[in-house]
C-alpha cells in the first residue's frame, strides 16, 4: 500500500515538493513501512529515490518496496533508484568528526542531481531517506548530527526541489537529558512524525485518548523529575554536613590525641631506667596505638578537604630515596611484629608534596603489615624508569599475606571500600588508605596500582614522575664518578 497525501494528511501524507521530515520509529519494523510508504510513493509517481541507511534497514526497506510493488530493481536499472551505505557515505564528507559543509554539498548535490537526470527532459523530483544524522547520534556525537540536519535544509534551499526524510529510533533519546537536544531535532525539520505507537492510531478519537494519556503522563513525569531534585538537593545538603562534621570531629580529635602520644614519649624517657621492661613494653605499645590514630585522623580530614575541595598541597622538589627510607624508618618504628626490607635506589629528586606522598607510602606499608599477621617482612623496592624527556620513579611495597581477591582489586582504590573477608579474618578500619593514597599519587601525575593473588601476597606499584632535568646520577653512575 503506498500511502498519498489524502490520507490522514497530518501524520501519513508525503508529498513531492521541498520537505524535510523526521520520522521517530520504535521498532524496525515500523521503520521499513514508513520509509517503504515514502520512497515507494516517489517510485510509484515514476520521480527518482535515494535510500542511505545501514546494510540491514535496507534490505528490509526493499523488501517492503517489493511487497508493494514498487520493483526497486528495474528502477536501478533505470537509475530512477540509488541505495547507499550510510556509514560509507558519512565517511565521504565528515573531517574531524564533522560534517564538511562543501564536502557535503558536492558529495550529496551531485547524487541528487545524477538521479534527477532523464536525456532531453526536464529533470523528475527526487525522494531522499537518509539515517546518517541517526548514526552520529547513537554515536554519541549529537552535534554533528544536528549540524548534518542544517546541511540538508542549506542543500534544500540552493537546490531543485526534492523530498527528504530522516529517521531516528525513539529510545536515542530516552532520559530526561536528552530534552533539549530533541526539540533541537523537532527544530530543524518541517513535520516531525510521531514513533508507531500513535503514528498507527487509525481514528481522531483514539489518538485524542493517546495524547491525553501522554498529557498525564508526562506531567506526572513532571512532578517525578522535580521531586528527585529536591531529594539530590537534600542529600547534598546531608553529604555536605556530614563532610563539615567529619573535619570538625577530627580536629577535634587531633589536638588531644597529639598531646596523649608526646606525654607518652616523655613518660617513655623518664621511666627508661627506672622501671621494668614490661611497662616500658606497654608505653611502647601505647605510642604505636596513638601513632595509628593520629594517621587514621589525619585520613579522614584528608578525605573531607577532598570532598570540599579545599585540600592543600606544599610543593617542592625533594630527594625521593630519602623520603621513602624516612617512611620507612618511621613505621619500622612502631611495627612490632615486622620487619620492613629496603631494596634498591632511584637516585632521584621527585617535585611534589613531600608530607602527602609520605603518607601515601606509609598507607600501603601499614597495610602490608596488617594484611600479613603470618608474613613477617615487607619489602620496600625503590627503582627508576629512564623515559626520554624526563623518567619515572618507582616504589614497591610488597607483602606476602592474605592477598586481594580478583573481584576486589577494582574498587579498593575506592573512598570506603573493604574487600569484605571470606576467611572470617577482621581487619578494622575504615576503608580510606588507599583512597587517599591513590588522590594523592594521581595529584602528581602518577600511578597508583595492586597486583595480587588471593592467599599469596599483594604488591603495590607506586609510580611517579622525576623532576625534569634534575636527575640525580644513579648508583652506577655515582660509582663511576667514585673510581674516576
Ligand atoms: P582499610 O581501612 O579497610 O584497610 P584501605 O583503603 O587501606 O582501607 O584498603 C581497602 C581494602 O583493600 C581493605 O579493606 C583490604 O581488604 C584491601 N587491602 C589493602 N591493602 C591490602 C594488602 N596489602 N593485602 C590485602 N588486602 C589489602
Amino acid at each position: 500500500m503506498i500511502i498519498s497525501s489524502d490520507e490522514g494528511a497530518d501524520t501519513q501524507g508525503w508529498q513531492a515538493s521541498s520537505q524535510h521530515d523526521v520520522q521517530f520509529y520504535e521498532s524496525d519494523d515500523f521503520l521499513a513501512e514508513r520509509v517503504g510508504a515514502f520512497i515507494g510513493a516517489g517510485l510509484g509517481a515514476g520521480d527518482g529515490a535515494i535510500v542511505i541507511a545501514t546494510k540491514e534497514h535496507r534490505k528490509q526497506i526493499e523488501r517492503r518496496l517489493d511487497a508493494e510493488g514498487a520493483r526497486p530493481s528495474a528502477a536501478r536499472l533505470e537509475r530512477r533508484y540509488v541505495a547507499l551505505d550510510a556509514d560509507e557515505t558519512l565517511a565521504r564528507f565528515m573531517v574531524d568528526g564533522s560534517p564538511d559543509p562543501k564536502r557535503f554539498a558536492r558529495v550529496i548535490g551531485r547524487l541528487i542531481r545524477a538521479t534527477a537526470q532523464r536525456a532531453g527532459q526536464t529533470p523528475r523530483h527526487v525522494w531522499v531517506f537518509g539515517e546518517m544524522v541517526a548514526l552520529l547520534w547513537q554515536e554519541g556525537n549529537p552535534g554533528a548530527a544536528i549540524r548534518l540536519e542544517e546541511l540538508w535544509n542549506e542543500l534544500q534551499d540552493a537546490h531543485d526541489p526534492f523530498s527528504l526524510c530522516c529517521a531516528y529510533p525513539m529510545r536515542a533519546f530516552a532520559g530526561e537529558e536528552q530534552r533539549n537536544a530533541f526539540i533541537a531535532i523537532c527544530e530543524r525539520h518541517g513535520r516531525a512524525i510521531p514513533a508507531e505507537s500513535y503514528a498507527t492510531l487509525a481514528t481522531p478519537a483514539e489518538r485524542e485518548r493517546a495524547i491525553t494519556l501522554l498529557q498525564q503522563r508526562a506531567s506526572s513525569l513532571e512532578a517525578e523529575i522535580a521531586e528527585r531534585r529536591q531529594i539530590e538537593a537534600q542529600l547534598r545538603e546531608m553529604e555536605a554536613r556530614k563532610d563539615a562534621f567529619i573535619v570538625m570531629a577530627s580536629h577535634e580529635l587531633k589536638t588531644p590525641v597529639t598531646s596523649l602520644k608526646a606525654f607518652t614519649q616523655i613518660l617513655q624517657r623518664r621511666l627508661a631506667s627506672q622501671t621494668d621492661p614490661r611497662t616500658l613494653a606497654m608505653l611502647v605499645r601505647m605510642e604505636t596505638q596513638l601513632e595509628r590514630l593520629i594517621s587514621l585522623i589525619g585520613d579522614l580530614l584528608d578525605v573531607s578537604r577532598m570532598q570540599s575541595g579545599i585540600l592543600t598541597y606544599r610543593d617542592s622538589s625533594f630527594d625521593f630515596d630519602a623520603m621513602v627510607r624516612e617512611t620507612v624508618r618511621d613505621m619500622q618504628a612502631v611495627a612490632t611484629a615486622h620487619t620492613i626490607q629496603m631494596e634498591g635506589e632511584s637516585g632521584t629528586r621527585v617535585y611534589g608534596d613531600r608530607d602527602r606522598l609520605s603518607q601515601a607510602l606509609a598507607n600501603l606499608v601499614a597495610n602490608a603489615i596488617k594484611y600479613s599477621p603470618d608474613a613477617p617482612t615487607i619489602f620496600v623496592r625503590l627503582g627508576n624508569i629512564a623515559e626520554p624527556g624526563g623518567g619515572l620513579v618507582e616504589v614497591a611495597v610488597r607483602d606476602h599475606g592474605v592477598g586481594i581477591a580478583e573481584r576486589h582489586q577494582a574498587h579498593i582504590f575506592e573512598r570506603f571500600y573493604q574487600a569484605d573477608d571470606e576467611r572470617g579474618g577482621t581487619y578494622a578500619g575504615l576503608g580510606i588508605g588507599l583512597f587517599v593514597a591513590h588522590q594523592f599519587v594521581e595529584r602528581h601525575g602518577g600511578r597508583l596500582w595492586v597486583e595480587s593473588r588471593e592467599g599469596e601476597g599483594s604488591t603495590f606499584h607506586m609510580v611517579l614522575p622525576c623532576v625534569r632535568g634534575e636527575m640525580m646520577a644513579s648508583p652506577v653512575e655515582k660509582a663511576r664518578e667514585g673510581v674516576s
